[in-house]
């Protein structure tokens, strides 16, 4: 899921000063597991932009922001406490955020900030463990993202630096490289180690990314 944190208030308050009525938007998924943007956390703003002296002309939060049809529905159904609004202050990932601006000619605000693809650790904990590089080899690389979790994604093999299974640039980590190597050989299997692996193909990951199911099967 998309990690992200709320901007500091003092940032959001600067951007909200010239501004009176707000529409306050949250998101269902990632924004709500992440405790910056669910239902709570627009109940929070909320409270904050009324003790600025703003006030709130309404609030929804969408099932999934970065979902377009669903955010313009959700939008619809709350016409006209948006119309009410000088601008939308949305809690949800980049994606929501444009997704929101997507369907209104209202100022849009993005009271966060995205900060990576994570995998849940526990409450409150996460951690990158995918690039998004558009061309997977975890499969050769017993389950473990080089590109990600080697903090210079290399791909063949560890750096000269790696120590005692640590990583030079942060020796509190596990070097990917060294972990890759152990499960493998706990696999029995050379995986990546059985060629080399030539330099990552980036225009796989050109942006802007653009995707669509082949089978939908209708
Ligand atoms: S190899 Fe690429 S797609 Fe696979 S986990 Fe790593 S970054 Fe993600
Ligand atoms: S020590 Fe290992 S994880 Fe760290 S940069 Fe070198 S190869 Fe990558």
């Amino acid at each position: 899921m998309i990690i992200s944190e709320r901007k500091p208030l003092d940032e959001i308050r600067k951007i909200v000063e010239p501004l009176q009525r707000f529409f306050l938007i949250g998101c269902g998924a990632c924004a709500t597991v992440c405790k910056s943007g669910g239902e709570e956390e627009v109940f929070q703003l909320q409270e904050w932009l009324i003790d600025q002296g703003k006030e709130v002309t309404g609030s929804v939060v969408i099932d999934e922001a970065c979902h377009l049809p669903r955010t313009g529905r959700d939008l619809r159904h709350h016409k006209s406490a948006v119309q009410e609004a000088d601008a939308l202050l949305v809690l949800a990932c980049g994606g929501g955020v444009q997704s929101v601006s997507s369907q209104t000619e209202k100022m849009v605000i993005g009271g966060l900030n995205s900060v990576f693809l994570g995998n849940v650790k526990r409450f409150g904990q996460y951690e990158e463990k995918c690039s998004l590089c558009g061309e997977c080899i975890l499969n050769e690389t017993a389950g473990i993202c080089p590109v990600t979790t080697c903090a210079k994604g290399l791909l063949n093999g560890p750096c000269g630096g790696m120590e005692d299974g640590r990583c030079e640039i942060d020796s509190e980590l596990d070097c990917a490289w060294h972990l890759i190597y152990e499960r493998l050989k706990q696999q029995n299997r050379p995986g990546v180690f059985a060629r080399r692996v030539p330099a990552k193909a980036w225009s796989k990951s050109c942006k802007p990314g653009r995707h669509q199911l082949k089978n939908t099967g209708r």
